[in-house]
């Protein structure tokens, strides 16, 4: 068994992962630049039954997403951290994203697989993932999203 660790930035919430990846992404989503204050948003994910909070409160917001979905992310309710997010789309329904940073060092153990809504990449971030995408096989924009989220 593979078993990572890690936490958020005031040490309140700690978890632990238990299995292999099951995707790693790179996302320059509005979203996830907005979420993290950056310029892109680390997620790997594992089944849900495979990520466990050891200690730490969490608070939760919940969002609709382009198309037409919802996340739900969670956050340590003292220092604000988002460790974990859940997507209702079905390729992600049993999924976990954890937030690639709050990994305990060596934080970036996973392999980077692919890089999704490069169309509003920073530009100067120049990264060596080979499978980039505009926005990603999931995209399917049913909303219209809030002129700060918007590129329109
Ligand atoms: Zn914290
Ligand atoms: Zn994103």
């Amino acid at each position: 068994m593979t078993m990572h660790e890690g936490g958020c930035a005031c040490g309140d919430v700690r978890y632990s992962t238990t299995t292999e990846v099951l995707r790693a992404v790179v996302c320059h989503c509005r979203y996830c630049q907005t979420r993290t204050g950056s310029a892109f948003g680390i997620s790997v994910y594992f089944d849900k039954a495979d990520v466990n909070v050891h200690t730490g409160e969490l608070s939760t917001y919940t969002y609709k997403t382009e198309s037409g979905g919802s996340g739900t992310t969670r956050f340590c309710k003292n220092c604000g951290t988002t460790l974990f997010w859940n997507i209702t789309h079905d390729m992600f329904k049993e999924w976990t994203g954890v937030a690639g940073g709050s990994f305990d060092p060596p934080t970036f153990w996973y392999d980077m697989q692919v890089e999704v809504f490069c169309r509003s990449s920073a530009p100067w971030v120049n990264t060596t993932i080979e499978e980039k995408h505009e926005t990603s096989r999931i995209y399917n924009p049913s909303i219209t999203e809030a002129e700060h989220l918007s590129l329109e």
